[in-house]
């Protein structure tokens, strides 16, 4: 190989290589990305603490009616019979539904602390993803 074919080569590889940089850059940026995917969900469109729960369909002690809950702070009130219960035997009751109030659907919801809780301390929307946490320290 002469001096001038190789000067050509290693001129190639540089730009070989300074060409590959951004591509990798930007493939790890993709990764970054798909790693947090629920992130946006929880800060921009969601709620946090028992007071900015999700309205609640829960079973009738009575009559096993649904009544539903808008405000965690409601009274719990049959329209069927003549059931009433105050807002804090909400955890006596049984839970039927965490009611989107987004969209309307009911959503998943779960406890991450089965022990020490008898509410759901998070739940999300499978139609619209708004996601409501008992509290943010879970
Ligand atoms: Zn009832
Ligand atoms: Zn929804």
């Amino acid at each position: 190989m002469t001096d001038m074919l190789r000067v050509v080569f290693q001129n190639c590889r540089k730009a070989l290589n300074a060409a590959a940089q951004p591509l990798r850059a930007d493939s790890e940026m993709a990764n970054l990305t798909l790693a947090i995917p629920d992130v946006h969900n929880t800060t921009t469109d969601g709620d946090v603490g028992w007071t900015n729960r999700p309205p609640a369909l829960v079973a009738c002690p009575q009559c096993t009616a649904e009544i539903y809950q808008k405000d965690s702070r409601d009274s719990i009130d049959c329209t069927r019979c003549t059931a009433n219960r105050p807002a804090n035997e909400f955890s006596d009751l049984e839970l039927i539904a965490l009611v989107c109030p987004s969209c309307g659907d009911h959503m998943k919801h779960g406890r991450r602390h089965p022990q020490q809780f008898d509410v759901p301390e998070w739940a999300t929307c499978p139609n619209c993803s708004y996601h409501w946490e008992f509290d943010h320290m879970f």
